[in-house]
C-alpha cells in the first residue's frame, strides 16, 4: 500500500519514514512518555541556554517526524540521559541508530565523510598513513603478539598510536608491563582501527563489517586476553562485537592494573605527593560502571590524596569528546571541558587524573585556552609510571 502523506499547517507525517524510524530504532522510543527528564540532565543544558532537546527529538521520532534531525550530531554520547530515563529509553543509541538517516540522506556535518573513509583507506580516523601506526614504540623493543608467549594483547589504538600526547599514555603503559615482567606483544602496523568512530557517527552497518572482520582477526591470533587504552575502544569490543567461540576477554587497562596489585605483581617505589581529582570518562564509567578499578589503583600510591570533583562517579559531566564530537568544532563558551576544569580547580587539586585518550585531548585544551596554572591533565598509566 502506498504511503500516505498527511499534512498539516505546521508537521508532515511521513509513513515511510515513521516505519524507518522504528526499524532504525527497534521500537525502543514506544515506552518514552516525554517527561523530559532527558533534556533537563542533558550537559547541554550547562552550556547553551537553549540546551539539547533530546525529549522533543524522541516525540518526533515516535511521530515519524525528521524535524529538528540536523541535532542529532550534538549528542556526545555521555549516557547522562540515559541513566536517568525513567522508562528505560536506550536514548544514545536511538540517536545512533537516527544518525544513520542522515548518512542515507547526505545531510552531514563537514568532514563527517571523511573520516570513515580514513578508516578505509588508512585503518584510523586521524587521516594518518598505516606505515607510521607503530613508529612511536620504535625504541622501545616490542614484540609483535604471539598467543604462545604473551599473556595478552595490548591493543594500543589509533590516537594513542598517532596523536603525539596519547602516544605517552602508550609509551607509559607499556614502562609498567615491561619493568614488571608481563608478557605481552602488540599488532605493530597489522593493528585494525576497532570502529568505534564509525558506530558511534551511527554508521551501523559499515561497523559491523569491521567487528566482524576484527573479531575473526583476534579470534586467529588466538588472543585470549586483550587490553585497551581507551576505554572507547574497551567499551565496543566488549558490547559491540561478534563473540566467536568466547575468543577474547577485553579489559581496560585500569582493570589490568587493579588485578595486578591485587596478585601482588606489581608495587609502587616512588610516592607521588600530590592532591589529585579522578575525571571518569563516560564509557568507562556511565556506560561500564567501572568507577573502583581507576581509583583504587590511584588510591595505592603513596603520597596522592585523592580528592572528589562535586560531580564525579555517575554523575560526572562529559569531557564533550564522545559521540563522535572529536571530528566536530565546538564553539568556545560550548565546551563541556571548560566546566570540568574549573570544577577540578575548585577542589584545589594538581593533577586531574582520567583514563582516556579523548578526555585527556578536551580537558588539556581547556586548560589551555583558560590559562589556568598549577593543574594539569595526566592519564593514570602516565602517574603509575611516574610511581615505580
Ligand atoms: S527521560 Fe525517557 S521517558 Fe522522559 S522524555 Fe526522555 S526519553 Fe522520554
Ligand atoms: S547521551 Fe549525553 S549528550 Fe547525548 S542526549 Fe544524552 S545526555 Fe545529551
Amino acid at each position: 500500500m502506498k504511503a500516505e502523506l498527511v499534512t498539516t499547517q505546521a508537521l508532515t507525517i511521513d509513513d515511510d519514514l515513521w516505519e524507518e524510524l522504528m526499524e532504525l530504532t527497534q521500537g525502543a522510543i514506544a515506552p518514552c512518555f516525554q517527561c523530559g527528564v532527558c533534556t533537563t540532565t542533558c550537559p547541554w543544558d550547562v552550556v547553551r541556554e537553549d540546551g539539547f532537546s533530546v525529549r522533543t527529538l524522541i516525540r518526533n521520532a515516535q511521530l515519524g517526524l525528521s524535524q529538528g534531525f540536523d541535532s542529532l550530531w550534538t549528542c556526545t554520547s555521555c549516557g547522562q540521559c540515559e541513566a536517568s530515563c525513567p522508562r528505560g529509553v536506550p536514548i544514545a543509541e536511538v540517536i545512533r541508530g537516527l544518525r544513520y538517516i542522515l548518512w542515507k540522506r547526505r545531510n552531514l556535518l563537514p568532514g563527517l565523510s571523511s573520516i570513515l573513509w580514513s578508516i578505509f583507506w588508512n585503518n584510523n580516523p586521524w587521516s594518518q598513513p598505516p606505515s607510521l601506526r607503530s613508529e612511536w614504540a620504535k625504541n622501545l623493543n616490542l614484540q609483535i603478539f604471539d598467543a604462545n608467549q604473551h599473556e595478552l594483547l595490548l591493543y594500543v589504538g589509533c590516537t594513542p598510536s598517532y596523536d603525539r600526547r596519547a602516544q605517552h599514555i602508550a609509551m607509559a603503559f607499556v614502562s609498567i608491563l615491561q619493568r614488571f615482567g608481563i608478557g605481552f606483544g602488540i599488532l605493530g602496523e597489522d593493528e585494525p582501527c576497532c570502529g568505534e568512530a564509525v558506530l558511534s557517527l551511527g554508521h551501523k552497518p559499515y561497523f559491523e563489517e569491521i567487528a566482524i572482520k576484527n573479531a575473526q582477526i583476534f579470534h586467529e591470533k588466538g588472543v585470549s586476553k586483550l587490553v585497551t587504552l581507551s576505554p572507547h575502544c574497551y567499551d565496543v569490543f566488549l558490547k559491540h562485537y561478534p563473540k566467536i567461540n568466547d575468543s577474547f576477554e577485553p579489559l581496560h587497562y585500569t582493570q589490568f592494573l587493579r588485578g595486578l596489585l591485587q596478585e601482588d605483581r606489581f608495587e609502587f617505589h616512588r610516592p607521588v605527593d600530590r592532591k589529585i581529582t579522578f575525571h571518569d570518562p563516560c564509557y568507562l564509567g556511565r556506560w561500564n560502571q567501572e568507577y573502583e578499578a581507576p581509583r583504587q589503583v590511584l588510591e595505592t600510591i603513596p603520597g596522592i590524596t585523592l580528592i572528589e570533583m562535586e560531580r564525579h562517579g555517575p554523575d560526572a559531566l562529559c569531557c564533550g569528546g564522545g559521540g563522535g564530537r572529536m571530528w566536530m568544532e565546538t564553539p568556545i563558551g560550548e565546551r563541556f571541558s571548560d566546566h570540568r576544569v574549573q570544577e577540578a580547580k575548585s577542589t584545589e587539586a594538581s593533577i586531574i587524573a582520567t583514563a582516556c585518550p579523548y578526555c585527556i585531548a578536551c580537558l588539556e585544551d581547556s586548560i589551555k585556552a583558560q590559562k589556568i596554572e598549577n593543574l594539569e591533565v595526566l592519564d593514570i598509566a602516565e602517574i603509575v609510571a611516574r610511581a615505580i
